[in-house]
């Protein structure tokens, strides 16, 4: 079979759910035997998000080859397990810095550099993935932003030079909202039918629509949107609110909406596959009703800020049968008066990881508490940065111990460069970034944890411990007993004589999936138990 593409594009308002709805698509062809890969569009200019604050666009989620991504390319590997790359993750920035390199190589050989061909041959030519990847059997390409952004109409002209070109090998998904009006008693449909005729004046006619709604749409709700949408009654599927995105999925299954995009594609639907294994994570799910609350110490109040974290909890939790209750505590806001009070009735907290000065000292404070009062503590990234200078600080007694990114003065630099990023000026992508080797030692807690000696984990930091401080700090009992194998790098350090308390360089939570929750978050909930 030649590779078919999906396009999932969305209508009427934003954060409809358009990642979900596209990595349940790959889950469930993925169900059926195919080899599926998900990539996402992104219509701003930016290179990468790399450099977006967490408050404008949410998590940046880091790939195993170590690009900065968009957080919905987590939904895609939690969903499937399919490991994701550089290429997964385009946006408008990528696209223009790519033309006008060329332009500027004097490849277009004295041509005028237009947005169409030029920007749209681009797009399409990453749509398509040409000879990147064998054997796949469908690209689901998802678009963000919304149909009418003046910013998204190159990739919605490319789709339709696509679809155009590759006739029933191309399905296009359109997501669109049914607003509930309460006075009125009324769901609403006019919004997607403008929505749909927006599409189609870009001349894309959309094979089949997913109604995000708050209630149920009955079917003669359906049958009017699939009549003046020119749709399939069959290919008007319904997103309701539902008690957990894990069951989107099973949701879209039974609505057939995978079954709608092979027949219209012209494959065989055949038997639907039984999915086994993802059922018997959402029967845990719904088993697990007794509550772990564990506290996450950061600077953002908004839920997509540390969504992979918060998702490996989630998921951690409920394969230990609960369900975790997850509470910010605004390290900003955190003094040695009431961190006993910030932190009462949790079970176990995070450090979470970050940049810059903000709520420094906070953290610090939290973990000193933590870690004399034997509360599970997991600091990841700049979260285990924390847990080693408030070890020097407070253990070692080198009261002005810090982080060089901090405070570039400090007489102890605990954290500090490494002498080769000491020339490094610019902000995006001069980190240390994706998936790097790392070796657990034989004796440690971590070890155990894992069940192997050598594991790989993903990285964002320019940070690292400095080693000139390494036996001082296990004279003293904290135990750096993770190292990458190359450059020596401490990648892991815990306190044997606590009841949980590890730090990790590296981000595992953006390696736990719905069915291989990782390691350490699933033993640190434990812990929390
Ligand atoms: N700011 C720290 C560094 O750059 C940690 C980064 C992080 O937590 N991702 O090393």
């Amino acid at each position: 079979m030649n590779t078919k593409y999906i396009f999932v594009t969305g209508g009427v308002v934003s954060s409809l759910g358009k990642g979900i709805i596209s990595a349940s698509i790959g889950k469930l062809l993925q169900a059926r035997g195919y080899k599926v890969t998900i990539q996402k569009f992104d219509p701003y200019i930016n290179i990468d998000p790399g450099t977006l604050n967490p408050y404008e666009h949410g998590e940046c989620y880091v790939t195993a080859d170590g690009m900065e991504t968009d957080l919905d390319l987590g939904h895609y590997e939690r969903f499937t397990d399919i490991q994701t790359t550089r290429n997964n993750s385009i946006t408008t920035g990528r696209i223009y810095k790519t033309v006008i390199d060329r332009e500027r190589h004097g490849d277009y050989l004295g041509k005028t550099i237009q947005v169409v061909p030029h920007i749209t041959d681009e797009i399409k030519h990453r749509m398509l993935r040409e000879g990147l990847e064998e054997g796949l059997d469908f690209v689901i390409t998802e678009v963000g932003g919304t149909i009418g952004d003046i910013e998204s109409a190159p990739f919605m002209e490319a789709i339709r030079q696509l679809r155009w070109q590759l006739g029933r090998d191309a399905v296009c998904v359109h997501l669109t909202y049914v607003p509930y009006l309460k006075a009125a008693d009324e769901l609403k449909t006019k919004p997607t039918q403008h929505s749909v005729k927006e599409l189609q004046s870009m001349g894309i006619q959309p094979d089949i629509l997913v109604l995000r709604t708050e209630r149920h749409l009955d079917d003669s709700l359906r049958m009017k949107v699939a009549s003046f949408c020119n749709v399939d009654l069959e290919c008007v599927v319904q997103s309701e609110d539902m008690p957990s995105i894990y069951e989107v999925p099973v949701s879209m299954q039974r609505q057939g909406l995978d079954a709608a995009i092979m027949r219209k594609i012209g494959i065989p639907v055949g038997e639907t596959p039984a999915m086994r294994p993802w059922h018997d994570f959402l029967h845990l799910q719904q088993e697990a009703k007794a509550e772990v609350h564990i506290g996450l110490v950061g600077k953002y109040d908004l839920q997509d800020a540390y969504k992979s974290i918060r998702e490996s909890l989630h998921l951690a939790a409920i394969y230990g049968g609960r369900k975790a209750q997850l509470h910010f505590v605004n390290s900003e806001a955190i003094t040695p008066d009431n961190i006993a009070e910030k932190l009462e009735g949790l079970s176990g907290v995070i450090i979470c990881p970050g940049f810059g000065q903000r709520g420094i000292e906070g953290k610090i404070t939290a973990i000193q508490y933590t870690r004399t009062h034997g509360i599970p503590t997991f600091g990841i990234c700049l979260g285990m940065q924390m847990m080693v200078i408030e070890f020097a600080r407070n253990v070692l007694g080198h009261t002005d111990a810090h982080s060089t990114e901090m405070n570039p003065q400090t007489s102890h630099p605990v954290i500090d460069l490494m002498e080769e990023q000491k020339h490094i000026t610019g902000m995006g992508g001069t980190m240390r970034l994706g998936a790097y080797d790392c070796h657990l030692r034989e004796d440690s807690k971590v070890r155990s944890i894992y069940g192997k000696s050598d594991i790989k984990e993903r990285h964002r930091h320019r940070y690292e411990f400095n080693n000139h401080y390494l036996s001082d700090f296990e004279s003293h009992g904290m135990q750096c007993v993770g190292t990458n194998p190359t450059g020596n790098l401490v990648e892991v350090v815990e306190l044997p004589d606590h009841p949980w308390f590890i730090g990790t360089q590296f981000h595992p939570e953006y390696t736990s999936t719905v069915l291989h929750p990782h390691p350490l978050f699933l033993d640190f909930v434990k812990a929390c138990i």
